[in-house]
């Protein structure tokens, strides 16, 4: 069986982002990812810097991880990266979680398929706005939309908004996709603040920029405005 690059085991916490934020969850974080968006707040997953931090294991003794930390306390998981999407192997891990009566939520750019999307209960697709520096491959998010569609996979359109430029791009995701249900959420551009209390006014105010621009522009009706919710409480602390 292959094994599964894992960096980070944690939770349960909140969710802090995108269609199911505020649930209580707990987060499994696998290393790797084919982007490198200039203001990702998990870099470490695929810049070198933890190299020495990944475990490779197998879906059973992801699942024992959970149990050791989680206990009788949960009964979601989030499968977060890097790109999980990457990684063939993790169906089996969802399985074991679905046959525990655990549901999986999991995140990802759309840049690349896996079958096993089908599976997951709470999947949000989050293409990368122009301040990332990374430019989205429409085909294949055209692509994975339709699949997800034809089978009626409970998903969702996700984009981090830093700028009007990148707002440009969240309106065309939202008008590209119409019918999947569409979150704009405020970036952080504060990733070196280690002081959550210091950071929490940055945090507002973006949130605030976010919504005065959403709420007067009539091709943004149906979204969701959402700020990064997990850094109001612990700023950029990691594993919570
Ligand atoms: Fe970071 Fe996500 Fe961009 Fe990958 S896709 S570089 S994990 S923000």
């Amino acid at each position: 069986m292959k094994r599964i690059p894992v960096l980070e085991v944690f939770g349960p916490t909140v969710q802090g982002e995108g269609m199911v934020i505020g649930r209580k969850t707990m987060f499994v974080r696998t290393a790797g990812c084919d982007y490198s968006c200039s203001w990702c707040d998990s870099a470490f997953t695929w810049d070198g810097s933890a190299k020495g931090d990944i475990r490779m294991l197998t879906a059973y003794e992801v699942m024992e991880q959970l149990m050791q930390i989680g206990g009788n306390t949960f009964d979601h998981v989030t499968i977060s990266g890097g790109n999980p999407a990457l990684l063939p192997q993790l169906g089996t891990l969802i399985e074991e979680l679905h046959e525990r009566d655990i549901s999986v939520a999991l995140e990802t750019q759309g840049s690349r398929w896996q079958d096993w999307f089908w599976l997951i209960d709470d999947l949000t697709l989050s293409p990368k706005p122009p301040s990332s520096g990374m430019k989205t491959d429409w085909a294949v998010l055209d692509d994975i939309v339709a699949k997800l569609e034809k089978r009626a996979v409970s998903f969702c359109l996700k984009t981090v908004v830093f700028d009007d430029e990148d707002l440009e791009y969240a309106t065309y995701v939202h008008l590209r996709y119409p019918k999947v249900p569409f979150y704009v959420q405020a970036g952080n551009g504060q990733l070196q603040e280690t002081e959550p209390q210091r950071m929490l006014p940055y945090l507002v105010e973006r949130y605030e920029w976010l919504i005065d621009r959403v709420m007067p522009n009539p091709e943004l009706n149906r979204v969701h405005v959402l700020p990064q919710l997990h850094t109001w409480v612990w700023g950029n602390k990691k594993g919570v």
